[in-house]
């Protein structure tokens, strides 16, 4: 289906046509003309499908065609999960909105209240808002929902796992009236909580699910690789940033000491690093973030803080340095490749700590990820057999091989990974090197 398709007002096409985008994806082309019949709805579909624009356009247009119910409050509302997020929705929303009378404001947790609360003052039409700080400005009355006329609330499932469930049911009881019509994305809606959450907020909605959120993603290309160790899962790290091409690349990890750790030994490799994790300040946070997406470094070490909403067409490669325990982590994390139609590649380390996670993961994909090997770092270990997880910290001792003796050398960063510029030409596809010489292990 094409834009031209959607009977948008001229001046929100306009704008639009800064993207340069002619075909809508699947989730736009079935979200949009309902959400802009005025009906409630209830969607889902995969990272990187373009939800952000399924909404927004139809929010726009809603405000270009009908008349606000009241002067002075917020006609949009926009909920999302994390700051990073909020930033990436709103700088979208800023350029389909630019130089026209609609004014926009970003309230985020961690920023100056009073500051946002002069920004109130000021009647803006759209807010893009975190939840737990949106429902402080209701509390302290500084803005008032009863003109509300659209409430979107993107990866609502997140936002529930994040623990605004309370603070949704508060911002949902302010902006309560007959009028308001609710746009709620979820990566999945499977799950009871989002259901009941949706069954709450939303009146009489039109569903539309856009295959589920674990279907195979055709431009993101999983590999496998088995490990015995931690030396040997770094060892696997600096082949690929050795040999691979690499755009810009997230290596997940479970704890917030691996990143600052990982972020360190990969900078040792002439990798321009930085590092992501819940301990830092929200400041800290942003300007990492705004670092990697303007391309001033091409590696970012996460924990699962990144693993959602955002949207960096340049990071070409996922390294998933271990495997996550949720396992729809998984596919979020992953999801950070692949977007906007550029191809990525998604490697993962299964070490033995990781493999009943990693069986996890493959039972959500329901499909199974087939293993991959380095010439020169095949592992011992072959997985385990038993069916039932054992403790949490038990070594399934009868697959890994005596732990290798503490030789593994620092690799040698002999040949540099390639960096290119944000374009599509530099991406060349996942290859591997016919031989391995200068990791003898
Ligand atoms: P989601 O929220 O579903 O994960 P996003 O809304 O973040 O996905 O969109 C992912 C990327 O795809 C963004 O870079 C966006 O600009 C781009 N995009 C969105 N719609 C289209 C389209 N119709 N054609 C091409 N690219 C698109
Ligand atoms: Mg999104």
């Amino acid at each position: 289906m094409l834009f031209s398709e959607f009977d948008l007002d001229s001046r929100l096409i306009n704008s639009f046509s800064h993207f340069g985008y002619e075909h809508a994806t699947e989730i736009q082309a079935r979200a949009i003309p309902e959400a802009m019949t005025g009906k409630d709805l209830l969607a889902s579909s995969k990272t990187g499908s373009g939800k952000t624009l399924a909404y927004l356009l139809p929010a726009i247009q809603r405000l270009y065609t009908r008349r606000a119910l009241v002067n002075r409050d917020p006609r949009v509302l926009i909920l999302v999960p994390t700051r990073e997020l909020a930033k990436q929705v709103f700088a979208t929303l800023r350029t389909l909105i630019a130089g026209t009378r609609y004014s926009s404001i970003l309230v985020l947790g961690g920023e100056n209240f009073n500051d946002q609360h002069k920004n109130f003052q000021k009647d803006p039409h759209f807010v893009v808002a975190t939840p737990g700080r949106m429902a402080d400005h209701l509390k302290q009355r500084n803005v008032f929902l009863e003109g509300l006329e659209m409430l979107i609330l993107d990866e609502a499932d997140r936002m529930l796992d994040l623990g605004f469930a309370a603070d949704l049911r508060a911002i949902n009881n302010a902006a309560n009236h007959r009028r308001r019509q609710t746009l709620f994305f979820s990566a999945t809606l499977e799950d009871t909580e989002v259901n009941e959450m949706a069954q709450e907020l939303l009146r009489e909605p039109v569903r539309v699910a856009v295959g589920h959120g674990q279907d195979e993603h055709l431009d993101i290309k999983q590999h496998v690789y088995l490990c015995d160790h931690l030396d040997h899962k770094q060892a696997l790290l600096h082949h690929f940033f050795d040999t691979l091409t690499i755009k810009q690349a997230i290596v997940f990890t479970a704890t917030k000491q691996d990143t600052v750790r990982l972020a360190e030994l990969l900078s040792t490799w002439d990798l321009t690093t930085g590092s992501l994790n819940g301990d830092m300040s929200q400041s800290g946070r942003s300007k990492v973030m705004d670092d990697f997406s303007r391309g001033k470094f091409n590696v970012l070490v996460s924990t699962d803080l990144a693993s959602r909403g955002l949207d960096i067409a340049s990071v070409s490669h996922v390294f998933n340095f271990d495997i996550p325990k949720p396992a729809e982590e998984f596919v979020h994390r992953t999801g950070r490749t692949g977007r906007a139609g550029f191809k990525g590649d998604a490697i993962s380390l299964v070490g033995p700590k990781d493999w009943f996670n990693f069986k996890e993961v493959e039972e959500y994909l329901k499909r199974t990820l087939p293993t991959s090997t380095i010439e020169g770092l095949e592992p011992t270990f072959t997985g385990i057999t038993q069916k039932r997880a054992p403790q949490k910290d038990a070594k399934p001792k009868a697959s890994i091989k005596k732990k290798a003796p503490k030789t593994q050398k620092k690799p040698t960063a002999r040949k540099k990974a390639v960096f290119h510029e944000n374009d599509q030409q530099g991406f060349e596809p996942f290859r591997l090197p016919k031989k391995q010489t200068d990791q003898d292990g």
